[in-house]
């Protein structure tokens, strides 16, 4: 008997499957989206501090809500003849068959959380804010994006306009507060539907009057969203646009005095704001005040892109099905906000430095060394290694490099004996002192050279 048991090739009677052609694998993310890297991060965690800070001084509450949605909240709610919907929305069918689309914006994902969770019920105005991604299939250019951050804020149940004005005052601080200081508030009001009717009725009979000399997208509007018209950019649909009937001057006096109180809160706050009258923001879900904030030092021929949008949408929460509700809110582009703090050099985070450098010689040093390193993380005491580094001078090399005030070397002496030797960069004095009092140690020298322990 053979000790080995003979293996035997087996030979399949299938035909041999074709060798499977692999796709080309690219190192990059689909076009529109990109990494942000942890060079760009001081930036963002810049604009995620002072958007947190705002939403807390504010008494906003965060939410999160999921990045995919029915499609047909998105269809109901941001409306089927709007420019996201029609032509921008990442819609798939799930493998359970549901039609779904990732978020192109917020504010109806968070009346769909409103309704679903009665928050009708809480202490009005119910005041929410996100951060996060949100999905838009458009042409990718300078400052716009496929996959786009934003943070925003949403006031459920108040219909007085001075929480208007509250919301465009949080978002021009925001961006204040981000070194952007050179920027214009537009404003308009699209009024309420019953005023609205009229007033889309003679601004369809306007643009008939000029069909001719519209885009072919215009033309199409004309018929789905003639107030969308009044936002076209092309050329030849600005001028006729130029002499247009104005939303402002057909509202109902409802609407007239929400402006016009709107207005006067803004005056008050001084904060610089134009009307425009071509503002309707492409949404359906907006009703009266409507808003966008864009950096005034353009250069020449620079296409306008805003920084913020905004408005109220008393409509919304019915229109999915709660209760008569009104709201308004606002969201920043934060990847914008990030391109003009660099664009204007603002200032960004300052990530804290560490002033201790724990080095270690010999496996049992290195072994302590990594309890030691927790003792004084846990303390606030910030502080840097290089474990991996096995000989001290290179470790030190490092230490050099960081520019910290104090090394704490733990050889295998100090480790067999409880002990730690602290070094004064500084001075280049060296200390023995006992491994259990370190903590105490290390924060007795650093307040003496007055710096500032990490607060946790
Ligand atoms: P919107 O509600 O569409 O006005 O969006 C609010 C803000 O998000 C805008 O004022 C922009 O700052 C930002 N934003 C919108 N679309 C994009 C995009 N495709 N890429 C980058 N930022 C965007």
């Amino acid at each position: 008997m053979p000790l080995k048991k003979k293996i035997v090739k087996k030979v399949s009677r299938k035909p041999k499957k074709e060798k499977e052609v692999q796709e080309e694998l690219l190192l990059q993310p689909p076009r529109g989206m990109r990494d942000i890297l942890p060079k760009d991060q001081i930036y963002w965690q810049q604009v995620r501090r002072v958007t947190e800070k705002a939403a807390a001084d504010f008494g906003y509450r965060r939410i999160d809500i999921p990045v995919i949605e029915f499609t047909n909240l998105f269809v109901r709610g941001v409306g089927s003849g709007t420019d996201i919907v029609e032509k921008e929305m990442y819609s798939f069918s799930t493998k359970g068959g549901e039609k779904v689309s990732l978020r192109p914006e917020f504010t109806a994902g968070i009346a769909r959380a409103f309704i679903q969770h009665g928050m009708h019920v809480s202490p009005k105005p119910v005041k929410l804010y996100y951060s996060g991604s949100c999905y838009r299939y458009e042409r990718p250019q300078e400052g716009r994006y496929r996959e786009l951050f934003q943070f925003g804020c949403e006031a459920l149940g108040e219909q007085d306009p001075i929480i208007d004005a509250q919301m465009i005052q949080m978002a021009w601080r925001i961006i204040f507060q981000l070194g952007i200081r050179d920027v214009v508030v537009e404003v308009n009001s699209i009024g309420c539907p019953a005023c609205r009717k009229n007033y889309r009725n003679l601004l369809v009979s306007y643009f008939e009057s000029k069909r001719q000399k519209l885009c072919i997208d215009c033309k199409k509007r004309l018929e789905k969203n003639p107030l969308r018209i009044l936002d076209c950019k092309e050329d030849k649909c600005e001028q006729v646009k130029a002499n247009a009937p104005q939303s402002i001057d057909h509202l109902c006096e409802e609407c007239r005095v929400h402006f016009k109180n709107l207005l006067e809160y803004l005056e008050e706050l001084e904060i610089p704001f134009e009307l425009n009258h071509s503002l309707v923001r492409g949404l359906d879900y907006y009703t009266k005040t409507v808003f966008e904030i864009f950096p005034r030092n353009l250069e020449e021929n620079a296409k306008k892109s805003a920084l913020a949008g905004g408005g109220r949408y008393d409509g919304l929460i019915k229109m999915l099905g709660g209760e008569q509700t009104p709201a308004v809110g606002f969201a920043v582009g934060m990847d914008r906000l990030v391109s003009e703090m660099k664009k204007l050099g603002a200032k960004y985070y300052r990530e804290p430095k560490a002033k201790v450098f724990l080095a270690q010689l010999g496996s049992f040093a290195k072994k302590k060394s990594l309890k030691m390193f927790e003792g004084l993380e846990r303390s606030g005491i910030l502080v840097a290694e290089s474990f991996g580094r096995g000989s001290l001078k290179s470790q030190l090399k490092v230490a050099d490099r960081l520019g910290v005030e104090l090394t704490l070397i733990l050889g295998q002496k100090e480790a067999l004996d409880g002990t730690v030797i602290i070094k004064d960069m500084t001075s280049g004095t060296q200390e023995v002192v006992d491994a259990q009092k370190i903590v105490d140690e290390v924060k007795k020298r650093l307040k003496m050279t007055g710096t500032i322990i990490k607060t946790i």
